[in-house]
């Protein structure tokens, strides 16, 4: 299997380019801001604010989760990571860049990247009317995201 998102390289940013992305948003480059950045750049399952926090902490022990929060907006604003919201749960934030797809775990939530290549064209090819349809509904497709639904087996 590939994972479409691996070929490109850089694939994260390094301090200098966060710093760049970060003031280029009119924010500050902040410790906090990179640690926090570095531990979603190496997870895998799209962590919530409370398990960065625990995270980050064992190497900044005395950030805040206010201060975790804030980090995140200040990633999200940057476009560094986007922020991924459920009705039935917690934030989940995701720094993998680029259109792609999720599994969603319905048992404990945790969200994982689908190594398949993004469709552009999948909704042309789920209904060619579907977008001509909605805009004359007074809606305007401007993208679309795709969660795959089950569970994941705990070693996972
Ligand atoms: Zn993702």
């Amino acid at each position: 299997m590939s994972a479409p998102h691996q070929e490109a390289a850089p694939l994260f940013p390094n301090d200098v380019e966060l710093r760049g992305a970060l003031e280029k948003a009119g924010l500050r480059f902040t410790r906090q801001r990179a640690a926090v950045y570095q531990f979603l750049a190496g997870a895998t399952a799209h962590p919530t604010a409370e398990d960065v926090f625990a995270a980050v902490r064992q190497q900044l022990p005395k950030i805040s989760l206010a201060t975790v929060y804030k980090a995140l907006d200040a990633l999200v604003e940057s476009a560094l990571v986007t922020k991924i919201t459920h009705l039935d749960g917690p934030c989940r934030y995701d720094c993998l860049g680029g259109a792609h797809y999720h599994f969603h775990c319905l048992n404990t939530g945790r969200i994982f990247d689908l190594p398949t290549a993004y469709d552009p064209d999948l909704l042309q090819k789920l209904d060619p009317q579907l977008v001509e349809t909605l805009r004359r509904r007074g809606f305007q497709v401007t993208g679309y995201r795709l969660e795959l639904l089950g569970v994941a087996f705990p070693e996972t």
